[in-house]
């Protein structure tokens, strides 16, 4: 046994993946979530605490009972519309709870951080690669809560010495092929799920969001990662603050942009069902491409995805979804 690694957001999509892999990987996985978002049979690697970011002597209790040697925190609110509508909701959540953990992390000596931040900290940038360290400029409160996060732990490293890994994942799509764990939000606002949805009926048409961006064929472009492959960077995150090699920021993607028109193409294409779909208005905070130029991950942590073609992603989603444990 690797022993304790604690996951917040653990009962979620990214975070229970999270927790398959490191059950592989020898450790035990401990969730800390408030299930707003997550659920509770998402949990299905190791202990389950249920507790809120915001309430700092429930954390200080789990981190005294289970002493864990590193931190996985995943565990936000990440909807763009959500952000855009109710900013307080994403500084209060996502920053003061993160503060609160990463307070605690440090108030019981555990010095090891691996955060989930997001390319949406980049915001709008014209014809430039996005690397690790192309500017930030977020340009919805969700981004700009996750920018802050990454500022809290730069100077808590300063300060403390604490030890993070920070992700900057572009777009998650994908099922465990197990189908023991997958992607359940409720409300949904993801692409692939709805249009999962859509397909099977369960709910209408698709909205595609504008169609008058500067692409190719008019609609937004996006750099989709499995989520297996991205958990697996976790893992390795693990292991490159367990063998001292410090701070590190990483971007999570495949450097591939697939516009919605060409992720609903390919879902026609593995699902051999229909897309119905509508043409509507933008969606505030939305940027038109976000696609990552980074192999540093590949190049320093030797991760190497192996799911994240936009055909497996789509079949492993379609394969969750079809599956009995979808339907909660
Ligand atoms: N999208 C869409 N219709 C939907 C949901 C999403 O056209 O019902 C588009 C959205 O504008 C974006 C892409 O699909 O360009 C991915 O959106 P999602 O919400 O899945 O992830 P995000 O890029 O916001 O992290």
């Amino acid at each position: 046994d690797k022993g304790n690694v604690l996951v917040t957001g653990g009962a979620g999509y990214i975070g229970s993946h999270a927790c398959k892999a490191l059950a592989a990987a020898g450790y035990t996985p401990v969730t800390y979530d408030n299930l707003v978002t997550g659920w509770q049979d998402a949990v299905r690697f190791g202990p389950f605490e249920r507790g809120d970011l915001l309430d700092r002597a429930r954390l200080d209790a789990v981190f005294a009972q289970y002493r864990p040697a590193a931190v996985m925190h995943f565990a936000a609110l990440s909807q763009v519309g959500e952000a855009m509508a109710q900013p307080g909701l994403y500084w209060a959540n996502n920053v003061t709870g993160s503060l609160n953990l990463i307070e605690a992390a440090v108030a019981a000596g555990c010095d090891r951080f691996v955060f989930s931040s997001t390319c949406a900290t980049y915001g709008e940038h014209d014809n430039v690669v996005l690397d690790e360290d192309t500017s930030q400029q977020p340009l919805n409160a969700y981004g700009a809560s996750k920018r802050a996060i990454e500022d809290i732990l730069r100077d808590f490293e300063a300060a403390h010495g604490l030890q993070s890994v920070i992700f900057r994942y572009f777009n998650v799509a994908g099922a465990d092929p197990e189908a023991e764990v997958g992607e359940f939000h409720r409300p949904e606002t993801h692409l692939v799920p709805l249009m999962l949805d859509a397909i099977d009926g369960k709910r209408d048409a698709l909205t595609v969001f504008g169609t008058d961006y500067d692409t190719p064929d008019g609609t937004c472009i996006r750099d989709y990662v499995h989520v297996c492959d991205l958990v697996d960077a976790h893992v390795l995150g693990l292991n490159w603050l367990q063998d001292g090699k410090g701070s590190r920021v990483f971007n999570l993607g495949t450097g591939s942009g697939f516009s919605v028109m060409e992720v609903i193409e390919q879902s026609r294409a593995v699902t051999n069902r229909e897309v119905p779909y509508a043409i509507g208005p933008r969606r505030a905070g939305d940027c038109t491409k976000l696609v990552s130029g980074s192999v540093r991950a590949e190049q320093e942590l030797g991760w190497s995805p192996q799911r994240s073609s936009m055909s497996t992603m789509i079949a492993d989603a379609w394969r969750w979804h079809q599956s009995g444990h979808y339907d909660r």
